[in-house]
């Protein structure tokens, strides 16, 4: 296998990012299960409980809903980076921005594994996003 542009990151670095993505996504698929699995036992407590009056009953669902699926949500699009940022591995490219190319910093890459943006589109991806969506808390 010849060394691409991979720069920055050395075989050895890129070995033990490639671990910690691949332990990431694992946590994450877990944590995920749980989640899903939390949120059904939940509802079937709510559908149990017979303190609640229908609409008390109603409201707890729709909230333990809401909350449960932005966390399952969350969780999903973070399995998503790990599995990109593996792929990107995979095909020699890891380590650059995914947007304007440019190498990501490898302290950067070393906090966050699956960052496939450089700080700069990062932060204008963020600022877009903010501006774009209502507050999701
Ligand atoms: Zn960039």
């Amino acid at each position: 296998m010849n060394t691409m542009k991979l720069c920055c990151l050395n075989g050895s670095q890129l070995k033990s990012l490639k671990r910690e993505l691949q332990i990431l996504q694992e946590q994450l698929q877990a944590d995920l299960k749980a989640e899903q699995s939390d949120q059904l036992q939940e509802l079937n407590q709510v559908s149990c409980t017979e303190v609640l009056d229908r609409v008390e009953a109603a409201a707890v669902v729709v909230e333990v809903n809401q909350t449960s699926l932005s966390h399952i949500k969350q969780l999903e699009e973070e399995i998503r980076e790990c599995h990109s940022a593996l792929q990107r591995i995979e095909a020699g490219h890891y380590g650059s921005c995914e947007k304007c190319g440019e190498e990501i910093e490898l302290n950067r890459l070393m906090a966050n594994p699956a960052a496939l943006l450089c700080v700069g589109c990062q932060s204008r991806d963020e600022l877009h996003r903010n501006r774009g969506s209502e507050s999701t808390f």
